[in-house]
């Protein structure tokens, strides 16, 4: 009888025991593995979960009881650890949001403990650093159109209202080099994109032709070498704003050349360029194009080491039809709404390529 009573005591105080019949979270630890986040949660036993995933948050919550006996610590990306016995859930709170969440059972097996592992990315939603330079300024007028009107007042209007636009969009920050009437030299129009650090560099102009027929929007990139005699002497014209500011460009003629040989500036241009592909791509819904609308040549003011830049030139001042067209409202809503939309493009494109 006795020992009946014992091992009925016995049993229930096997029974009882939380280690039987409830599992014990023994540690939290953490992991980085091929540019994912892991969270790794050691059980005593199997068990099985249910799982809520919201965006800086993942709870996980048991089917049996769950103790546990440790403190646990955090990684960077965790604000808090709630452990709830009462409900046998554990919520893991994130201090950003997070995506791809994956979570998944390992069962015991072989090893001492079963695990739950949560695995994934910090969101990182990195604004888009944009810097518009409206070319010219002050007493640099740039071309001087039909009816007087001025490459600097043109450049300066499309550029605030391109931040006005990218204003509305929270993944991007549009910074202007010069925002009034000023005359800025073209180095510092280039140190403004290298202080920001910008993502892209878009320097704005409105070209000017001895042949008044010629019209229609062209983009150049940088290149050592002129893909024709337009664009080296446009990229003279362009340059030649620097000897107003009294600044020797001759000693930069070989940084620049060390600068094209330059493997980081082969993928710079090579952006450029998918920065270009998307820009023509917009423009060719609605504008007019100047043939071969990509064109290359050396422009002080592209020559930033490791930022995309694009100078637009966005029409001839020289021509009737444009010279009307660029101070037209409509038109530079129609050019900005494009140009903006082929930014975002661009950078959607980067996010897929990971570049
Ligand atoms: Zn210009």
């Amino acid at each position: 009888m006795i020992i009946l009573k014992f091992i009925i005591i016995t049993l229930l105080f096997f029974f009882n025991s939380k280690e039987l019949f409830s599992t014990e979270i023994n540690d939290i630890r953490y992991g980085f593995n091929s540019g994912v986040n892991r969270i790794v949660l050691d059980l005593t036993t199997d068990t099985t979960f249910k799982k809520k995933i919201f965006p800086a948050e993942v709870k996980i919550i048991f089917d049996k009881p769950v103790f546990s006996k440790s403190k646990f610590s955090r990684n960077k990306d965790l604000s808090n650890i709630n452990f709830d016995e009462k409900s046998s859930t554990i919520s893991l709170k994130f201090k950003k949001e997070i995506n791809s969440v994956n979570v998944y059972f390992l069962k015991k097996k072989k090893n001492k403990y079963s695990r739950i592992v949560i695995d994934y990315l910090v969101n990182i939603k990195k604004k888009r650093i944009i810097v518009i330079d409206p070319g010219h300024g002050g007493k640099d007028s740039g071309a001087v159109g039909i009816n007087k009107r001025l490459e600097k007042d043109i450049t300066l209007k499309v550029g605030l209202l391109l931040k006005k636009k990218f204003s509305q969009l929270d993944n991007f920050d549009v910074i202007l080099t010069r925002n009034n009437d000023v005359y800025l030299k073209l180095r510092e129009r280039t140190e403004v994109a290298k202080k920001f650090n910008a993502d892209i560099f878009i320097s704005l102009h409105a070209d000017s032709n001895r042949n008044r027929r010629t019209r229609g929007i062209s983009l150049y990139t940088l290149s050592e070498k002129a893909s024709d005699k337009e664009a080296a002497a446009l990229a003279r014209r362009e340059n030649r704003s620097d000897f107003l500011g009294n600044v020797n460009l001759s000693s930069e003629s070989s940084e620049v050349t060390n600068i094209l040989i330059d493997l980081t500036k082969r993928e710079t241009l090579n952006q450029s360029s998918h920065l270009v592909n998307f820009l023509i791509k917009e423009f060719k819904n609605d504008m007019n194009l100047l043939r071969r609308a990509h064109r290359f040549a050396g422009f002080t003011v592209l020559k930033s080491l490791d930022i995309p830049s694009v100078l637009i030139e966005m029409g001839y001042l020289s021509n009737i039809k444009d010279s009307r067209l660029l101070v037209d409202k409509n038109y530079q809503n129609k050019i900005t709404d494009d140009i903006l939309k082929a930014i975002k493009k661009y950078f959607l494109w980067k996010e897929k390529n990971n570049t």
